[in-house]
C-alpha cells in the first residue's frame, strides 16, 4: 500500500531541496551542440557537455545512423548471445580494438554496465581489487558486486598505491583500477608509474577511458597513448556516450581471454539488450573518421590550450589539466552557484560543483572544452567569466 513510503519520500525530497542539493534539469530544444537553445527561449553557449569532439550532431554520424536504420532495422529485441548480434556489432568491436591497440572488445549498453560487469566474472574472494579513491561510481558499484578484497588508494598517489599493493601480496590475483582522466579535476592517472608498479607487484591494470578516449594523447587514443604504453594495459573500459558521438553504448576492450570470459559470464552483457543497429553503424563511421584524420583532436587540444591560457591570464585559479576538463577554482559553494547563474545570464552554460561532488571547500565551475567550439565562442566565454569574475571579486 502506497502511503507510509509516500510521506517518507516527500520528507526526504523536501530535505534535499532544503539542503540546496535538488537537481533540476534544464530542457534543451535543439540538437546537442556548442550553441543550444533551452525551452525558456534563451540561446546559450554550451560548456558542460561531454561532447569533446563536437560529434553529437555530426552530419556523417547522423547519415550513418540513418543508413543503419535502413539496412539493419530499428532494434534487436534480444541480448547478444540469443539473437542480438549483427555484423555491425562485430565490426564495431573490431574497430574499437584497432583504435586502442587491444586484442578484442565486448560491447555493452553503457559503460556503467561495462564497469558493473567486469569484476565479478574474473575475481573471487581470493583476489584483490585496488581502486583509485576518485574512481567513477560505476567502478565502485562493479567492485561491490564482486567478492574480491577491496583496497582504495588516494587519488593518483603512487606511494599509497604501492602500500596497498604490498598489503595485497597474498591475494591470488591483483588488479589496479583507475579512471583515465578524472572528471572533476581534469588530471590524468599516472599510468606509466601505475604500469611499473603493476609489473613490480604482479598486478593487472584496468583503466576507464570515458573522459580520455578520443581526447587525451596526440591522436586521441587515450592515456595509453599519452604515456606511450599502447597495448600494455590489460583492460580498458569506455563509452560511446561522450567524445565518440554521445549517443549510447559502452565497451570493454583488452586481452583476448578476458573478453572471451566476459562474453560467457558478464551479467549486464548476458541479461541486457544489444545496442541498436543505427548506433553501431554510426559508431563504425566514427571510428573510420578517427582512423583517417586527427583534425578534431588537433582542434580540441588547441581550443583547450587557448582557453586555459587566457583564463589564467585573466587571473583565474585553474587546476592543472591534461584533458578537455578545465576546473575554475572558487572554493566557496555559494559562490560557485551564484557565478554559474550569472554566467548563464551572459549566455554561457556551465555548472558549479561543490561538496559532496567535490571535497569540502573545493567548489568550482567545470568548463568542458570541445572541438566544436569556435574561437569567437571561446572568446565570448572568457569575456563573460572575466566580467562576472570581476563583479563577484573572484579576480581583480
Ligand atoms: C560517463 C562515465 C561512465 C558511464 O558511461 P555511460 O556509457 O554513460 O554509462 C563510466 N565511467 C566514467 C569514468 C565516466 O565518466
Amino acid at each position: 500500500m502506497y502511503g507510509k513510503i509516500k510521506e517518507h519520500l516527500q520528507k526526504e525530497l523536501a530535505d534535499i531541496k532544503e539542503a540546496g542539493l535538488f537537481k533540476e534539469e534544464r530542457i534543451i530544444v535543439t540538437p546537442q551542440s556548442a550553441d543550444i537553445k533551452v525551452d525558456t527561449g534563451e540561446d546559450v553557449l554550451n560548456f558542460c557537455a561531454n561532447n569533446y569532439l563536437g560529434l553529437s550532431n555530426h552530419p556523417k554520424l547522423v547519415a550513418a545512423a540513418k543508413e543503419g536504420l535502413d539496412t539493419h532495422g530499428y532494434g534487436m529485441s534480444s541480448v547478444r548471445f540469443i539473437c542480438g548480434t549483427q555484423d555491425l556489432h562485430k565490426t564495431l568491436e573490431r574497430k574499437i580494438a584497432e583504435f586502442f591497440g587491444t586484442e578484442d572488445t565486448i560491447l555493452y549498453a553503457a559503460c556503467f554496465d561495462a564497469n558493473g560487469g567486469v569484476f565479478e566474472p574474473l575475481f573471487t574472494v581470493e583476489d584483490a581489487i585496488i581502486s583509485d579513491s576518485l574512481n567513477h561510481a560505476s567502478i565502485i558499484d562493479g567492485v561491490r558486486l564482486c567478492k574480491a578484497q577491496r583496497f582504495r588508494y588516494k587519488n593518483a598517489d603512487m606511494e599509497d598505491l604501492e602500500e596497498k599493493l604490498k598489503e595485497a601480496q597474498s591475494a591470488r590475483f591483483r588488479i589496479i583500477v583507475t579512471d583515465g582522466a578524472f572528471s572533476m579535476d581534469g588530471n590524468v592517472a599516472p599510468l606509466d608509474k601505475i604500469n611499473e608498479l603493476a609489473k613490480k607487484y604482479d598486478a593487472l591494470v584496468m583503466v576507464d577511458e570515458c573522459h580520455s578516449a578520443g581526447v587525451v594523447g596526440k591522436t586521441g587514443r587515450g592515456v595509453t597513448e599519452y604515456f606511450n604504453i599502447r597495448g600494455e594495459v590489460d583492460i580498458i573500459t569506455g563509452t560511446l556516450g561522450k567524445a565518440f558521438g554521445g549517443a549510447i553504448g559502452g565497451f570493454t576492450t583488452g586481452k583476448k581471454e578476458i573478453i572471451e570470459m566476459l562474453r560467457q559470464r558478464s551479467r549486464p552483457y548476458l541479461f541486457s539488450n544489444s545496442i541498436p543497429p543505427m548506433v553501431a553503424n554510426a559508431g563504425i563511421a566514427m571510428f573510420d573518421m578517427m582512423a583517417e584524420t586527427t583534425e578534431l583532436q588537433d582542434k580540441l587540444h588547441s581550443n583547450t590550450e587557448y582557453f586555459v591560457e587566457k583564463m589564467k591570464n585573466a587571473g583565474f585559479d585553474i587546476k592543472p589539466t591534461k584533458s578537455a576538463i578545465c576546473a575554475v577554482m572558487l572554493y566557496d559553494a555559494k559562490l560557485s552557484q551564484v557565478m554559474a547563474s550569472k554566467l548563464l545570464a551572459e549566455g554561457i552554460y556551465v555548472i558549479g560543483f561543490y561538496y559532496p561532488v567535490v571535497p569540502k571547500d573545493q567548489a568550482r565551475i567545470r568548463v568542458q572544452l570541445s572541438a566544436g567550439h569556435k574561437k569567437e565562442q571561446l572568446d565570448k566565454c572568457i569575456a563573460a567569466f572575466t566580467k562576472v569574475g570581476k563583479e563577484l571579486g573572484v579576480i581583480e
